[in-house]
């Protein structure tokens, strides 16, 4: 098993397919999956197109079955993002400030430090993304990651998109293998997926003109793979992109997998529209979430996990999502501001019994793992003692 998948996932998944009759039009796709073949570009652009949902969920659900049987993985962890002061000014974005803003924040070390505090005895990961600080160069970053290892050594420190490792590199005058070998030496153990938003140049110049290009974004992950540091890949959509548009991202990320097999967890979100300023995004409907989620896992035939991030999408909607072919969901989290700013309504403190919960009514189980997939344990929801239950009841 690499990353809690089987490694008969391909068996598994044909056994399953041929327990069902399916649609004529669906007919190509699922021999393709049954013989263990990649799909293409059309492939994908059929199920994109395609009316029938049901289908479609069915087939990745299968495929997540496969790999996974009832398993739902998560983890737990707090969001703290450092910064919100960023000298770029995404069009989607909601969350940076400029300098001078009444809002800006910067956290000094000590103060992120004794904030994560508050959450070290119960979570294993803290996820660190920000602005693009004008002055915070590899030393601050290295700074602070040293700090946390020595006071919470059992922390998995995931931090940093591609972006910020381009901006620090710059600041520091280092080319990014150099970047990113000081930081993973401070304790950087990861990088999340964030800032991949489309992989398509003229989209980018249009949503988040100066960001990484795609080929930074796939070369700078490259390099973190390269020095054995595992990363997440993402996509957001339901800005200006088109389908075809989602698909090339797609199937750049399968590339890049097959050279690398450094991505662990592919998290597609949608734009959130809420106080931000791209008025003629398309803005993506609870089933275009779905399609979009059931979509991702079967393009991505070489990329274990695909999560559900409730953060983004809601606890309703990634309650389904693990019915289309997510096999993880994203999380106790504590703190956000990012999704927040930009409109989400998802609750923030999740303990672990209420992450469970959504798992559980999805129809599967919820195993608890670590950051890098390597260790997993099956959580089992603790009894509610019986005069609670009767006191919701009578409360209803
Ligand atoms: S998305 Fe990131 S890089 Fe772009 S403006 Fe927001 S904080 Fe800055």
């Amino acid at each position: 098993m690499a990353a809690g998948e089987s490694e008969h996932w391909r068996s598994n998944l044909s056994n399953l397919l041929s327990t069902q009759q399916w649609p004529e039009d669906f007919k190509p796709i699922v021999t393709k999956l049954s013989n263990g073949e990649r799909l293409s570009k059309s492939d994908g652009r059929f199920l994109f197109n395609t009316s029938d949902l049901d289908s479609l969920g069915q087939i990745a659900y299968f495929s997540k079955m496969a790999r996974y049987e009832d398993q739902v993985f998560f983890n737990v962890n707090v969001h703290i993002n450092q910064t919100n002061i960023c000298t770029l000014a995404c069009r989607f974005c909601a969350f940076r400030r400029g300098r001078r803003a009444d809002d800006a924040y910067a956290m000094e070390i000590e103060e992120y430090v004794s904030d994560l505090r508050n959450y070290a005895d119960h979570v294993d990961e803290v996820h660190s993304v920000g602005g693009l600080h004008p002055e915070w160069n590899v030393e601050h970053y290295s700074k602070l990651f040293t700090r946390v290892k020595e006071q919470f050594p059992n922390i998995h420190i995931k931090a940093l998109t591609a972006v910020e490792i381009k901006h620090i590199s710059k600041l520091s005058s280092l080319s990014v293998r150099e970047t990113l070998q000081k930081l993973k030496d401070a304790g950087l153990g990861s990088l999340p997926g964030g800032g991949a938003e489309i992989l398509d140049d003229e989209v980018r110049a249009i949503i988040c003109r100066g960001k990484e290009s795609s080929e930074e974004y796939l070369e700078i992950h490259q390099t973190a793979h390269e020095l054995g540091i595992p990363t997440n890949c993402t996509m957001l959509f339901g800005t200006i992109e088109n389908i075809d548009q989602r698909l090339d991202h797609l199937i750049k990320l399968r590339e890049l997998q097959s050279i690398t097999s450094g991505f662990q967890c592919f998290v597609p979100y949608p734009f959130l529209p809420d106080d931000s300023r791209l008025p003629e995004a398309q803005l993506a409907t609870g089933t275009e979430i779905l399609r979009v989620i059931a979509v991702s896992r079967l393009m991505l035939d070489n990329i274990p996990h695909i999560k559900a991030y409730r953060m983004n999408i809601g606890d309703e909607v990634a309650e389904l999502a693990l019915q289309y072919g997510a096999d993880d969901i994203d999380g106790t989290v504590q703190k956000e501001s990012i999704m927040h700013l930009a409109g989400s309504n998802a609750p923030l403190d999740h303990g672990k019994a209420q992450l469970a919960k959504l798992v559980i009514n999805s129809g599967s189980k919820p195993v608890q793992r670590n950051t890098i997939y390597t260790s997993f344990e099956e959580y089992i929801l603790p009894k509610v003692p019986a005069v609670q239950r009767l006191r919701m009841a009578a409360g209803d």
